[in-house]
């Protein structure tokens, strides 16, 4: 798979970039294609500090699923927009703090699912699944069998939504109430969201691009990302930077407008 293949999976298209694959390559994997380079490296050119706020976001992912199952209270997760498997995948961190923890992965990319397969068959086969759905129809995740298989309604989910707000527009609210709904009291909602609030010029430069490479990107401002958690309680330290989201001590600094990433975590009531 990645750029020397001539032939992409049914249903991936690599003639036109993809944000998981362009994400990928910012990660230093190997899924993706030239086409996703070239779009890496516009971007990049715009604003210098973009794969810094990958990797920040992404080590937020890894400190996130520690904490939801170490003090969050729980052990059950729906990652939607997982994008393409990184090690450690949101299932190996959370294991490795409880080995019971389970995880339904949702991505619209087919290429995630092709991947996916390679990660499945190296893990216990009930306590993971993967399906191809787009959030924006939250009934066909709700409604995926797969999610009655792998998850028990009755206890708290972690709902994720990590790093992929900004690619959902106008419904983007009433989208995260219905995923939001049949979970029960307890359950969490973690999510990190581009921002232009520290760096204007080139942030809402850089959701031009995205959108002008054919990924329409909309950011958003700390009040509309806390609209989110509306009738939720904000854990603490609320809607922060996502470096500043209960930090491990001694890790390097970085800048607020390196990053660029809300992230926040609520607690359904
Ligand atoms: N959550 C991961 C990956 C973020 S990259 C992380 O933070 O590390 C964004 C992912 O969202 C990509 O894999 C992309 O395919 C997916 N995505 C974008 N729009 C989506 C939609 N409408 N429904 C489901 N997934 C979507």
């Amino acid at each position: 798979m990645g750029v020397t293949d001539h032939q992409p999976p049914k249903g991936v298209d690599d003639t036109v970039p993809h944000s998981a694959r362009v994400y990928d390559y910012f990660l230093g994997g190997r899924d993706h294609y030239q086409v996703d380079i070239e779009a890496a490296h516009r971007l990049k050119a715009i604003w210098p500090g973009l794969p810094t706020g990958m990797e920040v976001n992404r080590s937020f992912v890894h400190r996130v699923a520690r904490w939801a199952v170490t003090e969050g209270g729980v052990r059950q997760f729906i990652d939607i927009g997982t994008g393409l498997p990184t090690s450690p995948n949101l299932h190996e961190v959370a294991q490795q703090a409880d080995p019971s923890a389970r995880v339904l992965y949702v991505d619209n990319d087919p290429l995630v699912l092709v991947h996916a397969q390679a990660v499945l068959t190296s893990s216990a086969q009930d306590q993971i699944a993967y399906i191809l759905a787009d959030a924006r129809d939250p009934d066909a995740i709700l409604q995926h069998p797969d999610l009655g298989n792998t998850l028990d309604l009755t206890e708290p989910v972690c709902l994720c939504i990590i790093g992929m707000l900004h690619f959902i527009h106008d419904d983007a609210h009433d989208v995260v109430r219905r995923l939001l709904e049949p979970l029960p009291a307890g359950s969490l909602l973690v999510t990190t969201i581009v921002t232009a609030d520290f760096d204007p010029d080139r942030l809402t430069r850089i959701a031009e691009e995205y959108t002008n490479l054919g990924m329409p990107m909309l950011v958003r401002n700390k009040d509309e990302v806390t609209a989110f958690f509306e009738d939720m309680d904000l854990v603490d330290p609320g809607v922060v930077p996502a470096h500043r989201w209960k930090p491990i001590a001694g890790a390097p600094p970085v800048a607020d407008d390196e990053v660029a990433v809300y992230a926040a975590v609520g607690r359904k009531r």
